[in-house]
């Protein structure tokens, strides 16, 4: 895995020369780049791995991430550096196909922790149609951001589709409120854990069974949530 290439799309020079240093001390094949002209030509040297700044001085860096997905090497995978942290920006690169976010400023011990995660996991070609999660009786239809029963669509919040997503995506792992709101809402300061709670029981009454035990959305006492496909 120390072989992985690595394409740094990010025009902060100190972020963008740190990061460099660093990832090529643990091993990684390094390119870095600082603008979104950059970043696309880079693409043709077939990163296993694309860490993409959303603000560049030339456009939006998830113009990148577009690119990708649509060109042969699909498969890539992609952390999103987000300075906004917020959970419009984070729910933008979700649906633009991003496996992964970190919000500026960022730790580096836990950026590269998040390397190593994503990178472990492989090309995203091999997880099968991950524009569709199914669990029970519904669908997540990532690609076109929607919820399906059958034939029926149940209209999701953005929030609710984001937390949902979230949680699908890591089934059978206790997350805890903190997680979901840095996640999710990305927010640092976001005012209460209490919106998470807010956010989970409504999305309960749409896919589990009122007056039943949930069978998806299950809580894990004094943590958090814990999803069950
Ligand atoms: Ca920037």
């Amino acid at each position: 895995m120390g072989e992985a290439k690595i394409l740094i799309v990010e025009d902060e020079a100190p972020i963008r020369e740190g990061l460099g240093k660093r990832l090529e001390q643990e091993g990684y094949r390094v390119v870095a780049v600082g603008t979104l002209r950059e970043g696309l030509a880079a693409l043709a040297g077939a990163p296993d791995l694309v860490i993409l700044d959303r603000r560049l001085p030339d456009g939006e860096g998830l113009d990148v991430l577009a690119a990708l997905r649509a060109s042969e090497r699909a498969g890539t995978r992609v952390i999103v550096l987000s300075a906004r942290g917020l959970a419009e920006d984070r729910i933008a690169g979700l649906e633009g196909g991003a496996d992964d976010y970190v919000t500026k400023p960022f730790n580096l011990r836990e950026l590269l922790a998040r390397v190593q995660a994503v990178l472990a996991r492989g090309p995203r070609e091999e997880e099968g149609s991950a524009a569709r999660i199914e669990f029970g009786s519904f669908c997540l239809d990532v690609g076109g951001r929607r919820l399906l029963k059958g034939r029926k669509e149940l209209p999701l919040s953005k929030l609710e589709f984001g937390l949902l997503h979230y949680l699908a995506t890591n089934p059978g792992r206790a997350i805890d409120r903190k997680e979901l709101l840095d996640r999710v809402w990305g927010y640092d300061r976001y005012p209460t854990t209490r919106t998470v709670d807010f956010h989970v029981l409504s999305l309960r009454k749409k896919i589990e069974q009122a007056g039943k035990k949930p069978r998806h959305l299950l809580t894990v006492q004094g943590v958090g949530y814990r999803f069950e496909p």
